[in-house]
Order: C-alpha cells, then structure tokens, then sequence
C-alpha cells in the first residue's frame, strides 16, 4: 500500500498545478475551499460555472449539493463505481457515489446508525439520488446468494412504489406523491441483509381529481395500457385511458417521456420478485380496476332532488371486483346512515353529496391498497435474524410546495419540511459544537434563522394552527373553514409569520382574498385556501395523513434523532426541465431556503477539514522526509510536524484530542476535479 500511496501522492503533486489552472474553468468542488468571503454570487457563479461543465455535483464539506442535470450523464456506471470504492472523500471529484460509499465505511468502522436526507424541490431530483445510492449498494456491498435476494427485493420495491406513488406533474413527470423513508439494514460485514419503508403523505386526492396537465398515478395508465388481453377482460376493463374519467381529469393521459405499456411489464416482473402470489396480484388489480369502474359511475336528481345512478353496469363491475353486495354499494353511495334511538335511518343524498361519497370510498380503497403495497414489501424485505445490525436510512420525502392554489395537502407537506428544516439546524450545529467540545477547540457560533418559530406557530398545544383547527372540528354544525380562520386571526393574528386578508396590507402590501391566509414559512411565502381545512382534518379517510403529521412526524424525527445525518441537497436548475439551462434567480432562491449559505458560514466558521491523527498520517506521511516512510512518535506529533512542513500557520490549524483540524485545507487533501487518483 505504501508504494501506491507513494505513486498516488506524486500523481497528485504532477496534477496539481494543471488543476489550478483549470480551476477557472470547472470552478471548485468545495465551497469551503474558496478563500475569498463567499457571497451568495460567488456561490451561484461556482455552481452555474459546474452546472455548464457537467459537474453537478459540489460539496460543502461533506454536505452534497447537486443540480439536476435533465440529461443522461455518463457518470452512473460499474467503474464509476469501483473508482469512488473505498477512497477517501476529499480525492475525487464529488459524486454521489463517494457520499453513498463515505456513508457505507462510517458506518462498518464505527458501528452505528445512519441516514442520509435528500431535500429539494419537486423535480429537483431527490428520488433519483435516493436511487443512486440503491444502486450503489446494491453493487458494491458484500455479497452472498442469500443477500442477491434482499438486494434484489430492495432494488425492485422501487418500480413498484413509483408505479403505485408518482405520477406526471406539471414539475415533474415522475413525482413522487408520498414521503418515503426506506432503511437498508447491513451486517457486520457489510452485507444487506433487510430493509423496511415508511411512507408518508400519500396524496390520495389525485385519484380523483388532477390539475390541467397532470395525470393520476402511473399504475391506472400502466394497467390500461399494458395490460394483458385476459386480465382486462376479467376487470371489466376496455384499452382505452379515455373511456375512464378518473384519467381524463387533467386532459393529459399520454405522456411522451413515459412509456406506460413496458413500465407495466418491469412492475409485473418486480410484483413477481418481492413475493406477491399471483392471487395477490390479481387482488390488487381488482382494486386498481374497481377504482376506475367507481370514477365512471353517474348520479343523476330523482324527482325529489336526491342522487340516483343512472347505470347499473360500472356498479356491476365495483360490486364484483370489491366482493361487496351491489345492493350495499349503491345504498352506500346514495345515503347516509343515521342511528337514531333504536333504529337507524337512511337519509338520501343530493347528486353533489353522492359524488363526494364516491369521490371519498375511491380515495379510501387506493389509500389502503398503498398502505397494503408497502406491508407486503416490508414483509419481503424482513430480516429475521437477530444479530446485531447497523441500518442506512434514506428519506426522500416531498420538497416544499407552492401551487396556484394551496390547500390542506400542501399545508401539511410545507409543516413537515419546517420540522425536517428544524431537525437539519439542530443536527448541523449540534453536531458541530458537540465535535468541538470533545475535542477541546474553541470557536464562535454563526448566526442563523431558526425556523422553530414557525414550527411553533403550527404544532404548539393548545394555540398552534393545527389546535385550533382540532378545537373547531370538535363544534360540528357551528363550526365552518372560515370560523376556523377568524379564530386563528384571533389567536396568532399579531404572529410574524402568519397574515389574513385583514393584515395582509400592513404586513406584507399584498391583498389577500377573504377565505385566504399566508404564512410565511422559511422557504418563502405560501397563501392557503382555507376551504376543505375542517373537512379534510375530520374526515376518517384523512385520519391517516392527520395521523402521519401529529405522531409518525415526531416518530420520524425520532428515528432520525437517534442517527448520523448526511445531506444531499438537490437544486433545480430550471423550470422547462431542459438540460443546459441555469435559471439565476431560480437557483438563488433554492440556494437561500436549503440553508446553503448558512450551512456554509458554519463551516467556514468552524474547521473544514478534519481527520484522526492515525488516518491522516498514514495516508499523507510521504510529503514529508521526516515522517516518510516510518514516524516512530505519537500520531499527533507525526501531524504536527508534517502540517509545519507544508507551511501551515498556527492560527490555520489546531490540534484536538485525537483529530487534525484545518481551517482551509489547501490543495492535495482538498484536491480538485482534473485529478485522476490511481
Ligand atoms: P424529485 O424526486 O426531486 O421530484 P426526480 O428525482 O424525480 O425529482 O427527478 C426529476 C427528473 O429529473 C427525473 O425524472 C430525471 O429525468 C431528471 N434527473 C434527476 N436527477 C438526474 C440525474 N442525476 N441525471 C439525469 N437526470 C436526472
Ligand atoms: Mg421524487
């Protein structure tokens, strides 16, 4: 090893000077490397400067930010792969590969937890990272037969989900419609052995309803489309995505980046791997299928005004394909039950009151069969033995959300990137300042905006906004959305962060309309439509999201406590999804709320570089003659002579406990992306 650590230096030395003059070109691949105060424009002028050389990829430290490139980049491969295997962060062009592959040997060496949160706006390509690193592992890890087995299941409930979860957007047309966290579980030797998925925030509106240009979730067009002839038959179905309105909605049902009829194939293929029977799988396109039979079916007013179908057969199929009585269908859809002292009453339906309870069973059954799809994957992917294991978690969870109009969906996925937010400037500076501590090195914390206020201002017992909205439901018949909105103007009215319409001029100069308000979360200013809050918040179908928001949120925030964090930070370069275009205003946006400046400061702040004594010497004791080839003292003494050797001045470095910290590392252990490290 010592020889090839002796050629890789010399090979970093030769390189060295080109690299600074290509350093113009290509920028640098470490923000805290830059030696000049780092405004916001040097920042963006660095990564646009990348962006247009194909390097998507910079750190700031061991932070990764990335920029969707909207093109097919030769960087994803098998020897891309072998290269980042095992070689220290700072040696090679950043990559994905490199965080995956850090995260990996952290966490076999020291024997603990992991996660890596991928954050970023829809399309800013989170789920694609999130993917990489899968591959990555799957890969690279040791490998047994046995495990092919878990890898293979791990790699394949990912069709599967996209094909149950995404769907085309007018930001991207694959969004992810849930949160997803996914926990690869690893043996001591580094094998993947298990792996369990929590979803989050499904949006389950979308099976009935899409905006202009968008679809509903790929797996009704993928059936319809690909389908074989025998199964459409005994579905009821007809191969025509226009015959079903629940597709139609949004007037886009072909896409022509997505191809419907072999996506069908590889999700039947993965359904066959992670161990669904074929009685399973006919189960579940029973469902799928009744969802579509139940969107086509019409109400009409009887004589009296109440909802009546107006054609037997779609209820036909429902009743067949869910197993439940025709007559018990229709009574369900038409009237409401109502138990009076000692018999129970059936109230009919007006036709509006019929297709919201349709509307409602149709979003119900998806959600279930998604809460199912995810069971039985889990149930493919358990470990059941109990040796001990390290886990790397993955969460890629819906970026921030701001839409024409903004309802309680978006409410709830904004509050949840708050608290993400928060647990990010807890960790970042927790971890910083605990570091530092250990080690006995003084330094100043930085300055920033903590976002707790705002996480206050939705979850506080008792006058938070979702409080309040509980307190509201609770006083059924009197309560309505826009009582719930003079009642937060009543309780939080004078908030920082939160304007009505009747604030809205002092506040902010812009008009808000009367069932509006704003909130002004850290990411920006969103304006919320208040209508559906108290409906969507006490509607059982939408207990489960409720549910996800008040206790999975803080269990998230648990499990992700009790782990190491990485970040992947991900930047959309443009809204066209077009390659080669850098939007300046847009990336600066994106920029300031992912906290990127701020995450910098604390860097730059603190100490960029930082390695055990032991690592550092051994892998750089050749540049210098007196600790090359054996250094017979301590290791700190060995660093410390071989950093004054490299001209380092004492205020440019200092010595911890059992680490090296330097400020600014200058070239070599901060090298740059010309270098070809052997
Ligand atoms: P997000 O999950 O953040 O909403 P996606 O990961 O789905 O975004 O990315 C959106 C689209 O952008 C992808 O479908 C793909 O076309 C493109 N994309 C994202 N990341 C990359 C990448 N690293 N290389 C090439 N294309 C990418
Ligand atoms: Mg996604």
């Amino acid at each position: 090893p010592s020889i090839k650590l002796d050629s890789r230096c010399n090979q970093m030395l030769r390189n060295m000077e080109a690299s600074l003059t290509a350093r113009d070109r290509v920028g640098i691949q470490d923000f805290v490397l830059l030696d000049a105060y780092m405004s916001e424009s040097a920042f963006l002028d660095n990564l646009r400067k990348r962006f247009h050389e194909n390097l998507i990829y910079t750190y700031i430290g061991t932070l990764l930010v990335s920029v969707n490139p909207y093109k097919e980049l030769n960087i994803y491969n098998k020897k891309q792969m072998d290269t980042y295997m095992g070689v220290n962060f700072f040696e090679l062009p950043p990559h994905i590969y490199a965080l995956a592959d850090n995260v990996f040997r952290t966490m076999l060496s020291e024997f603990n937890n992991h996660f890596i949160l991928i954050s970023g706006e829809s399309g800013a390509g989170k789920t694609e990272a999130s993917k990489k690193i899968l591959q990555f592992y799957a890969v690279s890890c040791p490998s047994t037969k046995l495990l092919n087995n878990v890898r293979d299941r791990l790699l394949l409930s990912n069709p599967v989900l996209e094909a149950f979860g995404n769907a085309k957007t007018l930001k991207n047309d694959n969004s992810s419609r849930f949160g997803k966290y996914m926990d690869i579980q690893f043996d001591h030797q580094g094998g993947a052995v298990g792996g369990h998925i929590l979803s989050y925030l499904l949006e389950k509106s979308r099976v009935v309803h899409q905006n202009h240009g968008e679809r509903n979730f790929h797996i009704f067009y993928q059936l319809v489309e690909g389908g074989e002839e025998e199964l459409l038959r005994w579905l009821g179905l007809e191969r025509n995505c226009q015959n079903y309105s629940y597709l139609v909605q949004g007037d886009c049902a072909k896409v022509s980046s997505i191809n419907d009829k072999s996506d069908w194939r590889t999700v039947r293929g993965a359904l066959s791997v992670i161990h669904f029977s074929e009685s399973d799988i006919e189960d579940l396109f029973g469902i799928i299928a009744s969802v579509l039979h139940l969107g086509n079916i019409k109400f009409e007013a009887d004589v009296r005004g109440y909802a009546s179908l107006n054609n037997d057969q779609e209820m036909h199929w429902v009743s067949k394909l869910l197993g439940i009585p025709t007559q018990v269908l229709k009574q369900g859809l038409t009237h409401r039950k109502i138990e009076a002292k000692t018999e129970e009453v059936l109230s009919p339906f007006s036709v509006d009151h019929a297709v919201y309870a349709r509307d409602a069973l149709a979003k119900a059954i998806y959600g279930r069969t998604f809460n199912w799809l995810v069971n039985k994957i889990n149930e493919s992917l358990v470990n059941t033995d109990f040796s001990r294991k390290t886990v790397i978690g993955l969460l890629d969870i819906y970026g921030f959300e701001v839409f024409y109009v903004n309802s309680f969906e978006q409410f709830c996925i904004n509050y949840c990137n708050e608290k993400l937010q928060q647990l990010f400037i807890q960790l970042t500076l927790k971890s910083e300042q605990e570091e530092y501590e250990m080690e006995g090195i003084e330094w100043e914390p930085v300055p920033f905006f903590n976002n707790k206020i705002i996480c206050d201002l939705v979850e506080e017992k008792h006058r938070g906004m979702i409080s309040l909205l509980d307190e509201e439901c609770l006083r059924p018949g009197e309560a309505t959305d826009l009582t719930f909105l003079e009642k937060l103007e009543e309780t939080i009215g004078g908030h920082p962060h939160f304007v009505t319409h009747k604030l809205a001029d002092i506040k902010t100069r812009k008009t808000l309309d009367r069932g509006d308000f704003r909130l002004l979360h850290y990411a920006g200013e969103v304006t919320y439509c208040v209508v559906g809050f108290l409906d969507k918040n006490n509607d059982l179908l939408y207990r489960n999201g409720k549910e996800v928001m008040r206790h999975s949120l803080v269990g998230l925030t648990e499990i992700l406590m009790s782990k190491e964090p990485w970040y992947v930070r991900c930047i959309k370069p443009n809204d066209a999804k077009q390659p080669g275009r850098f939007d300046d205003v847009l990336v600066r946006h994106q920029v300031k709320y992912l906290g990127l400046m701020e995450h910098l400061r604390v860097r730059r702040a603190g100490f960029a570089y930082r390695r055990k004594y032991e690592i550092f010497l051994q892998r750089y004791k050749a540049l210098c003659p007196d600790t090359w080839p054996h250094w017979k003292g301590t290791a700190a003494e060995g660093v410390r002579c071989l950093i004054q050797h490299l001209g380092y001045k004492p205020d440019e470095y200092k010595m911890g406990r059992t680490k090296i910290f330097i400020r600014h590392p200058r070239t070599l252990f901060a090298t740059e992306d010309t270098f070809q490290v052997c």
